[in-house]
């Protein structure tokens, strides 16, 4: 069984890259972190091949956060709402709760994670190891923090139990394939035309059948089962096929997959399969580019009709941000 470490402090020094004999990068650098009350520790990382590059590139001494970047979620969420683009990503303002549907869908990220780490390297993890790896790492996430919202009748105990049944729907039906795994939480970045800044991201899974060809997934959980529409239209996955053809898989036929862990009474799971055109890669890429040119020239229009609003997670600051134009309505009233 493969255990997982996630690693947050202040980096002591740049990341510093070196090449290998057959030319292949590699950084490294040290993470300051505290063990007790007073004393610091410091740990010495090293990073391989392009996440040696992201971390020289990106990481920067004394510095939690990473370089401006896009992503596809950072694209998407300006079109959802730029208002709340320039809250989170702008302004930086904490988030006013983190929802549990959020909590829950990374933790059993990292337990899918964690299961493809074992297959990897030819072991087939048990249930009940995945339900083991599911408990500690929700337990972890969830307990005893009181800044997560829980909808309905949720809270850290039924999502516990919840987590144990959805991850056993997904296990007794995911597909016995003979994929071969080329990585886990595969790091990109990449540089569009009209765009300054790096295009980021991670691709969960990237598998190639015995063709030859890319098949790249992505890990979700939803409230429900997804249209033909929504899988076949989705930017996150177009993105992907972007950055793995920039990325040394241009020569490639690629297919791109969802796999679905859906949150209904009875816990299902759906593999939704799909491929984008040329034509699709360039309107995301245009997008892109129209969503840079707004963040750049300050235009943040508040989607208050939208859906999310009612789980959104500034939706204080927002009111508090549209209250304040009411001086302005009120002079341009009077003029
Ligand atoms: S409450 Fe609605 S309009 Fe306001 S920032 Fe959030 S999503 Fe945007």
């Amino acid at each position: 069984m493969l255990n997982q470490l996630i690693l947050t402090g202040n980096l002591g020094n740049d990341p510093e890259i070196f090449y290998g004999s057959e030319g292949d990068p590699v950084s490294s650098f040290s993470l300051a972190f505290k063990s007790g009350r007073e004393k610091t520790g410091w740990l010495k990382c090293v990073c391989f091949n392009k996440n040696a590059e992201i971390a020289s590139t990106y990481l920067h001494s004394g510095a939690r956060r990473q370089s401006e970047h896009l992503s596809a979620s950072a694209i998407l969420g300006y079109v959802d709402c730029s208002l709340a683009y320039k809250f989170g990503r702008i302004d930086k303002l904490p988030m006013e709760f983190k929802s549990d549907a959020l909590e829950f869908g990374t933790c059993i990220h990292r337990v899918l994670e964690q299961y493809y780490s074992a297959k990897m390297i030819g072991d087939k993890m048990l249930l009940k190891d995945v339900h083991q790896i599911f408990e500690t790492t929700w337990t972890g996430i969830a307990a005893g923090r009181d800044d997560i919202r829980y909808s309905g009748d949720n809270n850290f105990k039924t999502l516990l139990m919840y987590g144990k049944d959805l991850l056993t729907a997904w296990y007794n039906k995911l597909p016995d394939d003979d994929f071969t795994i080329l990585s886990i939480e595969e790091a990109f970045t990449f540089n569009l035309p009209d765009i300054p800044i790096p295009i980021i991201g991670a691709m969960d899974l990237v598998e190639e059948d015995s063709a030859g060809t890319l098949i790249i997934t992505d890990f979700k959980t939803s409230g429900r089962a997804y249209s033909k529409d929504e899988v076949d239209q989705n930017q996150q996955l177009t993105m992907y096929q972007i950055a793995a053809k920039r990325n040394g898989f241009g020569d490639r036929e690629i297919l791109l997959r969802f796999d679905t862990l859906v949150k209904t009474k009875t816990p299902k799971f759906e593999q939704y399969w799909t491929t984008r055109s040329e034509l699709d890669e360039r309107r995301l890429i245009k997008k892109a580019a129209q969503v840079w040119d707004g963040v750049t020239k300050g235009v943040f229009v508040a989607n208050d009709t939208s859906w999310k609003c009612k789980g959104c997670a500034f939706k204080q600051a927002c009111d508090e941000y549209l209250e304040a134009k009411r001086e302005d309505y009120a002079q341009a009233c009077n003029q």
